[in-house]
């Protein structure tokens, strides 16, 4: 069988040690998910199997290990349980120290975002969109964030986003240059922080009862 790998996080942001993982059952991610696929193109790494998260993006690349799921049951949607063990398909921990444990809220179920402060933003957006050339549009949402310097930091980032897609041909390489290229973003207002709308604090929902997987009772594609 081929090798595989893991990602572990180092002290510092951004930076990831890499290492063989020699248990043939997968590790669990720091999601809380057992891993259910392969990254196969890290830079510097590429043609390595490298376990994650296919379901749950950043955190989903980073590998912590194998919690202790003696005595532990698993639970799909439709009610099936099985003994919960990391190969059982979209495997999740849910247990003490887990993800879940920590990041729902026992009161209303949805994650910690949901109880930070609603941050509403306009951008202005200088753009050509296919035929009209050169035309300002909006974009108007809203974020949970937990400070006006994150709320900033995600603008930015939002940014550079929305102008580095523009620039991709809509219409392939054979067509290089992009029709709806944006020219120039503003921020024209940042408006928060504003309740949540949640209505109450975030309290931690603690280990569950039961982790959770997917038992195919829905089919497999
Ligand atoms: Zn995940
Ligand atoms: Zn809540
Ligand atoms: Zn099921």
């Amino acid at each position: 069988m081929a090798k595989t790998y893991i990602l572990t996080k180092k002290d510092k942001d951004n930076e990831y040690d890499i290492q063989e993982w020699k248990d043939e059952k997968p590790p669990m991610m720091k999601c809380g998910h057992s891993a259910n696929s392969f990254w196969t193109n890290l830079p510097g790494h590429e043609g390595k199997n490298i376990h994650t998260c296919v379901i749950c993006d950043a955190d989903g690349r980073i590998a912590v290990g194998v919690p202790d799921l003696r005595g532990r049951l698993a639970k799909c949607g439709c009610g099936n349980t099985r003994e919960s063990n990391m190969g059982l398909a979209f495997f999740e921990y849910k247990g003490p120290d887990s993800t879940a444990a920590s990041r729902i809220c026992k009161k209303c179920s949805y994650t910690h975002y949901a109880h930070l402060p609603l941050w509403k933003y306009e951008l202005s957006i200088r753009r050509d969109w296919f035929k009209l050339k050169n035309i300002t549009t909006k974009e108007n949402r809203q974020e949970h964030m937990p400070d006006k310097k994150t709320m900033d930091t995600f603008l930015q980032q939002r940014i550079k986003q929305l102008i580095k897609n523009s620039k991709t041909p809509v219409y392939g390489p054979d067509r290089p240059e992009s029709l709806s290229e944006i020219f120039e973003i503003r921020i024209v207002s940042i408006d928060g922080p504003l309740p949540s709308g949640a209505g109450h604090e975030f309290e931690k929902h603690g280990p569950y009862k039961y982790d959770s997987y997917y038992c195919g009772c829905n089919g497999w594609d």
